[in-house]
């Protein structure tokens, strides 16, 4: 075993994704030719949180996620809005979101769960995007204020968050407050689009999906995946990435609970953090 290297110490660090201390390179999470088409040199310092190390056989698989170059272009332009382009850019976010969490030691689902759902999915036995996430997407009319909405957050009973207590068939029984990443959702804006990644969740009864989905669309966002079989509009919107990346928490205390589990319901109204629920 080599030791992971400090925080500050130069030079390759051991794959991010497998710990193999051969040959890590440079992975850029953000590709190194969307940078380039925004005037930016991918290697400068303050795009460093958008780097990681990687062993040659990870970097090659990650590579071949960013050969996409007309969801480059709608990234870019935004357009061409097709099937496809959506498709690809719906799919390829879940990962750059996971990486750049891992990347950075935090995130929706922490590092062992995101470690493991990018480590099925470079290593080619479970292809496909994971189970239960939904992707939403915007274009930004940059040319516009967004208008102010309504602020509470939505709090999600998140599947692989270790906070949320199974019976032993699995369902949600409890929830137990202890330090943890407090996103229950990834947002970021790239050239002209805005993305947010929500992990899977466990249902709050009929229409789960559906208000979740209603719930993005007070920020202005629309659904790319799973796909609806119209095509989104992806009209250019005012977005206010504040609200977009405030909309969904992990945190019970003062967010809206509608679209947690009931059985976790009573828990969302409880308001010390200090212990642990039964
Ligand atoms: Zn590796």
């Amino acid at each position: 075993m080599t030791e992971m290297s400090q925080d500050g110490k130069s030079g390759p660090r051991p794959c991010l994704l497998c710990g193999s201390p051969n040959e890590p390179s440079v992975e850029h999470i953000i590709p190194q030719a969307l940078w380039k088409r925004f005037g930016l040199d991918p290697d400068h310092d303050e795009l460093a949180r958008f780097r990681t190390d990687l062993c040659i056989t990870h970097n090659q698989a990650t590579s071949v996620l960013h050969q996409r170059t007309e969801m480059m272009d709608l990234i870019e332009t935004g357009s061409p809005v097709t099937k496809k382009t959506l498709q690809h850019l719906g799919d390829w976010i879940v990962w750059i979101t996971l990486l750049l969490s891992l990347a950075r030691g935090r995130g929706v689902l922490g590092v062992e769960a995101s470690r493991q759902l990018l480590l099925r999915r470079f290593d080619k036995l479970h292809a496909g995007t994971p189970k239960g996430v939904r992707v939403y997407a915007a274009l930004v009319d940059d040319s516009v204020e967004p208008t102010e909405s309504e602020t509470t957050p939505f709090v999600l009973a998140l599947k692989g968050d270790s906070r949320v207590l199974l019976d032993e068939k699995g369902a949600p029984i409890g929830f137990s407050v202890r330090e943890g990443p407090i996103n229950a959702s990834e947002s970021i804006r790239l050239g002209r689009v805005v993305l947010l990644v929500v992990g899977s969740t466990y249902s709050s009864g009929d229409d789960h999906e559906q208000r979740i989905d209603q719930a993005v669309a007070r920020v202005g966002l629309q659904r790319i995946f799973p796909p609806e079989k119209a095509l989104p509009k992806m009209e250019p919107t005012p977005i206010d990435m504040t609200d977009v990346s405030q909309l969904f928490t992990v945190i019970p205390d003062g967010a809206d609970n509608s679209l947690m589990p009931e059985a976790l319901r009573a828990f969302a109204t409880w308001d010390d953090p200090g212990g642990i629920v039964h």
